[in-house]
């Protein structure tokens, strides 16, 4: 039996970041994943960095995320491309809520500007000439995940984690794990397997919830800035079974990323075309050009989403010393750095970066 200090389910980007962070503390760390390392809702990502202000709790965490991704800004392997985001308004009430979330932004420590039509159409000539204003979030940017967990991984295994590849945790024990080579390893335990949480916790609530991507050909130009509906928060936060919003991101390559659906309740991973059809006419109603360019690839993946839409990131209570960070939904990139510094702040007794609360398991089982 080998022992460690933290044994961490699961190498996504969640899992990766916390490896890599508990690696840096100074503690034997062992990563455990059956498949490849980012493989799971990490690779289905666009990789869009981006603080959403419409819950305090979530903009706390993207914020202290977004400040931590800016080590990496470098980095050849996060790709990083600092594109900012652009949210666009279709209508006045839309517009209306500019300036409140522009303020909210700049009292958490980002930096967001209101966009009237006309310095909409001058930053994106190639929106729709209808859409009334919008507001620009300069510095945020866009990274490739995959790759990024597979860094992280590999930094953490430099500092000495040990990573047993293309092994699964079969079962929780008293005093660690069992793999599924009948192997133990001892130590206190990590969970961060994204949608696969119920099999190992299954008193945590989680829903995988389904999206659908689209990647154009290379079209240098076309697009300079993640652009997103206003609604597209409404989309995200709703629990309905199914929705989509218009999300587009040029990637470095001159490609265009189309996003984005949402679905509880199917477990199917093909590319559904109609619910493919519903996220292409949404997203030409804000970018009419993207009907006269050629699509190469579409993809789906599902998105760990908690009740609440807040991961868990603490101990499990009643569990001993089992700890959680998964739920992510669809803001796991943007927050895995700061979910990792969250968690390894109770897992040592520091004091936290920010409030804990909103995030602790034990808020779904009272
Ligand atoms: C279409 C789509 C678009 C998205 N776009 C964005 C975006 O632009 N920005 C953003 O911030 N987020 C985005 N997300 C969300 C983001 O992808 C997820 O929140 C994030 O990847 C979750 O990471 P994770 O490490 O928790 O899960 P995963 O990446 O799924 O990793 C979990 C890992 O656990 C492993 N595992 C499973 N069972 C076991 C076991 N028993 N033992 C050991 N290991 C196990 C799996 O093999 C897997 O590698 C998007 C998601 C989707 C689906």
């Amino acid at each position: 039996m080998s022992g460690y200090d933290l044994i961490v389910a699961g190498a996504g980007i969640v899992g990766a970041a916390c490896a890599d962070e508990a690696a840096a503390a100074g503690l034997r760390v062992a990563i455990v994943e059956p498949g490849p390392i980012g493989g799971g809702a990490t690779a289905c990502a666009m990789g869009h960095l981006v603080a959403m202000d419409d819950d305090p709790a979530e903009l706390a965490l993207a914020r202290l995320s977004l400040a931590r991704w800016e080590a990496f800004a470098d980095l050849p392997e996060a790709e990083f491309s600092r594109c900012g985001t652009l949210w666009v308004a279709e209508n006045a009430a839309q517009a209306a809520g500019i300036a409140a979330r522009v303020a909210r932004i700049d009292a958490s420590g980002g930096e967001a500007y209101a966009l009237d039509a006309r310095q909409l159409r001058e930053v994106e000539p190639a929106l729709a000439p209808d859409l009334c204003a919008g507001m620009l979030v300069p510095r945020e940017a866009v990274v490739y995940p995959p790759r990024m967990a597979q860094h992280l991984v590999r930094r953490a295994c430099a500092r000495g984690a040990v990573l047993h590849h293309g092994r699964r945790v079969h079962r929780l024990d008293a005093h660690g794990v069992t793999l599924d080579d009948g192997s133990a390893l001892h130590g206190p335990v990590l969970i961060a397997t994204g949608c696969a949480l119920s099999q190992l916790v299954p008193e945590l609530p989680l829903r995988p919830r389904k999206g659908h991507l689209v990647i154009t050909d290379r079209y240098p130009g076309t697009l300079h800035h993640q652009v997103l509906e206003l609604g597209y928060a409404d989309s995200a936060h709703g629990s309905d079974g199914s929705s989509v919003a218009f999300n587009v991101q040029p990637r470095p390559t001159g490609q265009l990323l189309v996003g984005s659906s949402r679905e509880f309740d199917v477990d199917d991973a093909t590319v559904s075309p109609p619910m493919l059809a519903r996220m292409l006419q949404r997203a030409f109603r804000f970018l009419p050009a993207l009907r006269e360019l050629q699509a190469i690839r579409a993809w789906t993946g599902f998105r760990p989403a908690t009740p609440d839409g807040r991961p868990y990131l603490g101990a499990v209570p009643g569990r001993g010393n089992l700890w959680v960070a998964a739920g992510h939904e669809g803001l796991g990139v943007t927050t895995a750095p700061g979910s990792a510094q969250l968690l390894l702040d109770l897992i040592l007794g520091r004091t936290p970066a920010i409030d804990p609360a909103p995030y602790a398991p034990s808020r779904v089982l009272a």
